[in-house]
């Protein structure tokens, strides 16, 4: 929602982003189209020449993402739902894979579909995952909006801790951050080192997913803030310690923002409280998601990417986040 005495987040939509997206979108695919030599987009794996087809409406999709989203009193809504569109086509190709249709999977062969695995799988396997290749790839190139739009779980964590959140900051956070991606780099470790077989290893790291996904079913929903992403996934951390790697920046305006704390309710990865406000800055856990920006009637929010204004570094944000988000739809996973 934008408020209504901010004129700095009239967005005046333009056709401009949703065409470069559409461009960027279909560049990138065309690019994975005739390249790759095993069909990785999922219509041409059905019809020869369907890849092309498929190249068009996802970049009519991204286009239609990224005119909504110009505005930022639509982020919320539209990252919610076209990031939990993400995960059903996530998951509906990882049960239609079981269910012996292997033309949905990346590779034919099935991986667990646990964020956990992108760390532990490379550790435990001695050498990388596409998935990690895609991993470091998205992050270098849109910092932490792996966690806010790319992610097929924390999409979950997203949707069940609803709007607003209802509680202030998550105590101890970083200890417990810090013991879980410890004990993920050990338990891997000595996983290999033991030459535990793959079956057992994958129960193990299906323990740690089902442990996830009970942390979201009950703190999330429960403090209305992603609490299995900001405190528990060794990915998020992975994403909060790495994601300076890549220059966008959110950053507070000290010359107009009023220290109302309006904002602070909006942030559901825990990195907009008293002490952030203070700082100017929102806290490690930032993802860039941008749920906070329309919540701020001074528009004190901001968007930076090197010495661009304000509006052309989110568009520049968006263009980049969104033609990620609408290619990594388009392909064929796991
Ligand atoms: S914190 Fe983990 S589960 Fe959440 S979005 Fe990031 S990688 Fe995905
Ligand atoms: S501070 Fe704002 S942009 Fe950053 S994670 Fe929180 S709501 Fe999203
Ligand atoms: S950034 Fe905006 S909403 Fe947040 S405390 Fe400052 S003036 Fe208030």
């Amino acid at each position: 929602m934008i408020h209504p005495g901010s004129t700095a987040l009239k967005s005046g939509r333009s056709s401009g982003l949703p065409l470069m997206v559409f461009l960027l979108t279909a560049m990138l695919l065309t690019f994975v189209q005739i390249k790759v030599e095993r069909p990785m987009l999922l219509l041409e794996r059905f019809v020869k020449g369907g890849g092309w087809l498929e190249i068009l409406l996802i970049g009519s999709y991204g286009a239609l993402v990224a005119y909504k989203m110009q505005d930022p009193g639509k982020v919320q809504a539209w990252r919610k739902y076209t990031w939990f569109a993400f995960s059903v086509l996530f998951f509906s190709q990882l049960v239609l894979g079981l269910s012996g249709f292997e033309r949905f999977l990346m590779t034919g062969k099935l991986h667990l579909p646990v964020p956990m695995m992108i760390l532990g799988g490379p550790i435990y396997r001695g050498h990388t995952s596409v998935m990690s290749i895609l991993f470091v790839s998205t992050l270098v190139l849109s910092g932490p909006a792996w966690c806010s739009h790319l992610c097929y779980f924390g999409a979950i964590d997203n949707l069940a801790s609803g709007g607003k959140t209802r509680r202030g900051p998550i105590r101890n956070k970083w200890a417990l951050k810090s013991t879980v991606i410890l004990m993920v780099i050990l338990a891997a470790l000595l996983l290999r080192w033991m030459k535990v077989p793959v079956p057992e290893a994958t129960i193990l790291a299906g323990g740690f997913g089902i442990t996830g996904l009970a942390l979201i079913l009950i703190a999330s929903r429960r403090d209305g803030k992603m609490v299995h992403c900001t405190s528990y996934c060794p990915i998020g951390t992975l994403v909060n310690l790495t994601r300076f790697v890549n220059p966008f920046r959110l950053v507070i305006d000290p010359g107009t923002c009023t220290d109302c704390m309006a904002c602070t309710r909006f942030c559901k990865y825990d990195a907009l409280h008293r002490s952030d406000i203070a700082a100017r800055k929102p806290g490690l856990t930032c993802t860039l998601c941008g749920d906070c920006v329309s919540s701020c009637h001074a528009g004190s929010i901001k968007y930076k990417f090197f010495r661009m204004t304000p509006r052309a570094s989110r568009n520049l944000y968006l263009l980049v986040t969104i033609a990620l988000h609408a290619s990594t739809m388009a392909l064929a996973r796991i």
